[in-house]
């Protein structure tokens, strides 16, 4: 079994964090330390640690996030000027926390994708 993180305690509310959404397959909640104007987080209420150890059972759960941040978007009032939605794995992918989670970012102008790496 991988060993739980936080938002195990978040998803189960034994920490308060407040929730923006939860149903049988995910949940979501503000990021505790924002990026950018909005910035939330949206998981997966299995604990699957990377995008690595996903698999086809978890395909309806991985749509689900996706609609979620969709009407989260719309919700925050940046779906029209648009927003991005990232998912880190492991290391080199600047990953923290091994619960996988779908960054919702946006409120303000992103710019690239990334900083040049090179
Ligand atoms: P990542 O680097 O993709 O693993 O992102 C982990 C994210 O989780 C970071 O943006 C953290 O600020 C966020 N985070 C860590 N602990 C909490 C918490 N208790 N509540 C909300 N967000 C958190």
């Amino acid at each position: 079994m991988p060993e739980e993180t936080i938002f195990s305690k978040i998803i189960r509310q034994e920490i308060p964090t407040p929730l923006l959404y939860q149903d049988d397959l995910v949940t979501a909640f503000r990021d505790i330390a924002p990026l950018v104007d909005s910035h939330i987080l949206i998981i997966p209420n299995k604990l699957i640690p990377t995008i690595n150890d996903v698999t086809e059972d978890d395909e309806l759960t991985l749509g689900r996030m996706i609609t979620v941040a969709k009407k989260l978007a719309k919700a925050e009032g940046i779906d029209q000027q648009g927003y991005r939605l990232i998912i880190n794995c492991n290391e080199d992918g600047g990953q923290e926390v091994y619960h996988i989670h779908l960054h919702l970012l946006g409120g303000q102008f992103l710019g690239p994708i990334l900083p040049k790496a090179k």
